[in-house]
């Protein structure tokens, strides 16, 4: 039975695929007689569970091979501390500041290092992109932290920053967790990436970390050697027992990634392609309806994450309780935002936004 469409932002959809396998190997992985989450870590089926995941991550992401690929714990917000601890040395770090999740991270990154908001957007409420040519870039940065997708605002970098070009040595952090696998990673201008896994890769429980080489073993002494880049490098993120099951289903994840076709593209490109579509759909009716609106800069808005508001804000219950009834689930906004977001991972089908702008279209007619 088909289930209804899943629009959270987080934990979030997963494809039908993938739940349907874990839930046929649940009691017995491969014949070993053993859920795997009752595997030791160290043993050889998770270690052969753990290096395909990490091999096709790889694959999937064009991980060059002077970057390390670590599954780490604590989410994205342990990063907010994990990567100053790790990259700061205790001076200056710049931090572009364009909605409440970067925000968030400077202001977590300042317990470690002089965190500086070089730009923001704050005067637009976070609806537009700092141009990076008027970002002030201090010349002694460890690094410089940007959210490539922010989730609640609905603003997403379309090219990552060249900060060689800039004129800055700095490496360039990203916070990709709710659109990493959605679209490639130009690694090199990216120094080091994180994100929580609950968005487009897994359950909740696993934080991605892809950082180059020379970033590790760089830890302040107080730094946590279980959260030391070079530690859980060292230890193939082994030196305490990993998340084991948020690691199969990832490695489920990626194996579905890999299957992926939309024309002659496949994988990562195929995703993109679709991802594509599906937003460009949404966005396509929102600003053709005269009902609701979206009020992000065309040059930036998030193909993940689609806040919009209806003009008359009275409607809201009753449009969200008519969705639910035609099963779309979790179309209530951010707290901090208010009206409507529509999460378009890469679990979400095509079938699923057409289902969503149906419902708009029938809700507007009626209501308008
Ligand atoms: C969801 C999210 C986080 C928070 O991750 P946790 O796993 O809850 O710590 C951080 N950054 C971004 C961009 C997110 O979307």
């Amino acid at each position: 039975m088909a289930r209804p469409f899943n629009f959270s932002a987080g934990p979030a959809v997963l494809p039908d695929e993938v739940l349907a396998l874990a839930a046929s190997e649940m009691l017995d992985w491969h014949g070993s007689g053993m859920s795997v989450m009752e595997m030791s870590h160290r043993g050889r089926e998770f270690q052969s569970i753990y290096q395909h995941a990490e091999a096709d991550l790889r694959q999937l992401l064009a991980v060059p091979p002077e970057f390390r690929i670590l599954f780490m714990q604590g989410g994205g917000l342990a990063e907010n501390a994990i990567v100053p601890m790790n990259l700061s040395r205790g001076g200056v770090a710049d931090y572009v500041v364009t909605g409440s999740w970067s925000q968030k991270s400077q202001k977590e990154a300042q317990r470690y290092c002089l965190a500086r908001t070089i730009a923001s957007n704050a005067a637009t409420h976070h609806t537009s992109m700092p141009d990076p040519k008027s970002w002030k870039l201090s010349s002694d940065a460890a690094y410089v932290h940007v959210c490539s997708n922010e989730t609640i605002h609905g603003i997403e970098f379309q090219t990552l920053p060249d900060l060689a070009h800039l004129g800055s040595k700095a490496p360039l952090v990203i916070d990709f967790s709710s659109h990493v696998l959605s679209r490639a990673t130009d690694w090199s201008r990216v120094g080091l990436a994180y994100g929580g896994a609950q968005k487009n890769i897994g359950p909740a429980g696993v934080t991605l970390v892809i950082v180059r080489e020379d970033l590790l073993g760089h830890a302040l002494p107080t730094c946590p050697s279980a959260f030391d880049y070079r530690v859980v490098a060292d230890n193939e993120s082994m030196f305490n027992t990993p998340p084991t099951y948020a690691i199969y289903i990832a490695g489920l994840v990626f194996q579905w990634i890999k299957g992926q076709t939309e024309g002659s593209a496949t994988g990562v490109a195929a995703l993109e392609a679709r991802n594509i579509a599906k937003s460009s759909m949404l966005y396509d009716y929102i600003d053709g309806s005269g009902f609701y609106v979206n009020k992000v800069d065309k040059a930036c808005r998030s193909r993940m994450n689609i806040p919009f508001f209806l003009n008359d804000e009275s409607l809201n219950d009753a449009f969200l309780t008519e969705a639910r009834a035609k099963g779309l689930l979790q179309l209530k906004g951010h707290k901090s935002v208010g009206g409507m977001r529509a999460s378009l991972y890469n679990a979400m089908p095509i079938a699923g936004v057409e289902a969503l702008v149906s419902h708009m279209r029938e809700f507007a007619t009626r209501h308008g």
